[in-house]
């Protein structure tokens, strides 16, 4: 049944927008053509229309048919927007800013007004935004602090298929908003698959079809499986280039460095195979590149584009275009590992799923051909039909504490879609509560109260308000902000020792950590400068980033009454607020410049770039930021340790029993005698039982 009324008044809407688009300049016409040419265009009212009659919507279209840049604005059209603001949810940073970018220029606004984003410590939005791209992992956050989401009139829950940790935990909490709210519309989005999923979850609510237009896709596979994707990628590439008529290129590799090897190597062969091939536009895209760059990906060029993507490419982002597809079969996945006791990010091979995701990109505006660099027979009976999803292989820490402080007590009994193992929940139990943030029954202490406050993992938080009890919050806040972003330092190839001389000159010997702190504070000292980081080798893009990131955690700490305390020069004070955090992380040395960790046993050595290895400064114990794996498993990020401290804020890894009622001093003392022989009989046993194995 229509409601014609409805309709009607959606015409009406429409019509007005047609006259003002007309006065407007040519590009406002362009970009409207383009808008009238999506497929998602011919039938946006049959989804509005549905919309007035079902609170709960899940909309299938294949990539590209206008689902995350159009949705928002019809709704808006729609007259939605006067009750509130449209969100919609990316699982991907990179996607939700430049998606909104995307629709403020078709709105003709500037980016932060009437359409904004919001990612973690990003907010590019106003009073007067009504159309919010955020995270999935923003809009969790906000559930913690409005559980109704009151200035939503409507949230677009884009990329479900994805199937991301957060978005998982999204569709569990906004089920209950749905639930609870009668004037609130929730529409669900998917790339293809699971969309009767998705609605079934919901209580059976209709799924509306976007109708595709795709072209066949020829599917080439090698004969073998590459040994060297990076090699095999560049190569086929390159025969594309000489062999085939024009239309762009789509790469697919797993992260940042083979996207920059495979760009590089790429450039060199063609500039090697000589003058007679026409020259490419070479650009990479991955979520760490600066976002002017990223743009470069939409902008015409009159050269044959080759993209190198990571799985962005895959759904979240649409480069129009696109003809040849070459695919590595790999992509990074964050995995958890029991063993080490967190999550990795891995090269994994990819799902049947992703694979014809991948090829679907080249058969968008006519047809095209894709390359897989592995063979037909690992396709089919090596790749599982779909990636598993993340709430089953990642650690859940970080949800279960917002949980559980949203007063969620059982969390097996929370409206999972897919309930993630029962281990994992344990495990996410077991360290929040060995952080202090759980009771032993389960139950949310006040120190996690205050650790759910900030977007950072459990750890992180652990330790800023650790330091804040002892007097370093702006010492530590530094620090946090610091690990946030990916790189300081830089290093070019022709100036390596003198930017090496440079790094060295801000070494803490004791602690990466303080390194860290070292160089924030003399870049504040030298008045934040730019030619001061140009002098010493720093990236004042990533510096002023932290500097934001710091600025945010400062307010949240004044809103939570938290003290904003420094030290001064007092830093071993620093390096035990650290090891609050991360006394899980503890390694000992065993032999020369040698680790290994204190819980696991497994070795976990000294990166050539921390400041311990630097100054050839070996402590015996030591705890780290997390774990690398490169040739071997690398500390990343690294702080010296008193062994006494770990005892002290990690007792339940070295066997310490200690009685809470007990402050007499003598009782304490003696404590301390026991808790030193324990400890140090804990280690033993451990190399003992080590000694066995080997
Ligand atoms: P879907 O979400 O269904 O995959 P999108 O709404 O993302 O589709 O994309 C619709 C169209 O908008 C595509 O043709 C895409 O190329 C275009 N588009 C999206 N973002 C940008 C951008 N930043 N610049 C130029 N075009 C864009
Ligand atoms: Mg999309």
């Amino acid at each position: 049944e229509f409601d014609h009324k409805a309709s009607n008044q959606y015409g009406q809407a429409l019509k007005k927008q047609k006259t003002e688009a007309q006065s407007e300049f040519a590009k406002t016409r362009s970009i409207k053509q383009q808008r009238e040419s999506l497929p998602v265009y011919q039938v946006r009212s049959d989804l509005i229309d549905l919309l007035r009659e079902h609170n709960v919507l899940v909309c299938v279209g294949e990539t590209g048919s206008g689902k995350t840049t159009q949705l928002t604005q019809y709704l808006h059209e729609a007259g939605y927007s006067v009750n509130g603001q449209i969100g919609c949810t990316q699982p991907r940073r990179v996607a939700a800013v430049s998606v909104a970018k995307r629709v403020a220029d078709e709105m003709g606004c500037e980016l932060g007004t009437k359409v904004g984003y919001s990612i973690r410590f990003e907010d590019c939005t106003s009073e007067s935004t009504i159309i919010k791209y955020m995270t999935d992992g923003v809009l969790l956050r906000e559930t913690l602090f409005e559980p109704d989401l009151d200035r939503y009139c409507a949230v677009i829950m884009d990329e479900a298929h994805e199937r991301s940790l957060n978005t998982d935990v999204l569709f569990g909490v906004l089920r209950s908003v749905v639930g609870r709210r009668h004037d609130f519309k929730l529409i669900i989005t998917s790339a293809t698959m699971d969309a009767e999923k998705f609605a079934r979850f919901f209580g059976n609510v209709p799924v509306f079809n976007i109708p595709g237009r795709t072209f066949p896709v020829d599917t080439l596979y090698a004969r073998t499986t590459a040994q060297d994707y990076v090699d095999a990628a560049v190569q086929q590439a390159i025969a594309i280039h000489v062999g085939q008529d024009s239309g762009d290129v789509l790469i697919f590799m797993t992260g940042q460095e083979d996207i920059e090897a495979t760009c590089v190597l790429l450039a060199d062969r063609i500039a090697q195979v000589g003058e007679e091939v026409p020259p490419v536009t070479i650009l990479p895209i991955y979520s760490q590149l600066p976002s002017d760059l990223q743009a470069k990906i939409f902008e015409s060029s009159d050269k044959r584009k080759i993209i190198v993507a990571t799985n962005i490419a895959e759904t979240s982002l649409t480069v129009d275009g696109i003809k040849y597809v070459i695919d590595t079969g790999y992509c990074k996945l964050k995995i958890y590992n029991p063993k080490m006791g967190m999550d990795s990010l891995q090269v994994t091979p990819i799902s049947q799923a992703n694979a014809n995701q991948r090829r679907g990109r080249a058969g968008r505006t006519g047809p095209g051909a894709c390359w897989r660099l592995y063979t037909e027979s690992a396709y089919v009976s090596e790749m599982l039909t779909m990636t598993i999803p993340e709430i089953q292989r990642t650690n859940l820490a970080n949800v279960v504490l917002l949980l559980k402080s949203m007063g969620i007590k059982d969390l097996l009994s929370f409206g999972f879609m897919d309930p993630p193992p029962q281990d994992t929940i344990l495990n996410s139990l077991f360290q929040l509560w060995m952080l202090g943030a759980l009771d032993n029954l389960g139950d949310i202490t006040k120190l996690g109260n205050k650790m759910a406050q900030f977007p950072l993992d459990p750890p992180l938080s652990k330790m800023l308000i650790v330091g804040e009890e002892i007097g370093c919050s702006s010492e530590i806040m530094s620090i946090v902000s610091m690990l946030s972003v990916p790189s300081i330092f830089f290093r070019p190839k022709d100036r390596a020792d003198e930017s090496d001389a440079a790094r060295e000159k801000f070494f803490v010997p004791e602690s990466d950590h303080l390194t860290f702190l070292n160089v924030y504070q003399q870049w504040g000292h030298n008045g934040y400068s730019a030619k001061w980081c140009g002098d010493h080798f720093v990236h004042q893009k990533s510096l002023k980033k932290v500097r934001e990131v710091r600025g945010q955690l400062e307010e949240i700490m004044q809103q939570q009454h938290l003290q904003i305390n420094s030290i001064g020069t007092d830093w071993d004070q620093v390096r035990k607020a650290i090891c609050a955090g991360y006394f899980h992380n503890a390694s000992k040395l065993r032999g020369i410049g040698e680790y290994v960790n204190l819980r696991s046993r497994i070795p976990a050595n000294l990166h050539p770039t921390s400041s311990l290895y630097g100054l050839g400064y070996t402590p015996d114990y030591v705890v780290y930021h997390e774990v690398m794996y490169t040739v071997k498993e690398y500390m990343q990020t690294v702080t010296a340790v008193d062994p006494y401290w770990l005892a002290e804020l990690g007792p339940m890894f070295f066997s310490v029993k200690e009685s809470s009622s007990d402050f007499h001093a003598k009782e304490r003392q003696e404590q301390e005698e026991r808790r030193k022989m324990e400890y140090e009989q804990k280690l033993r046993d451990d190399l003992e039982r080590q000694a066995k194995q080997e």
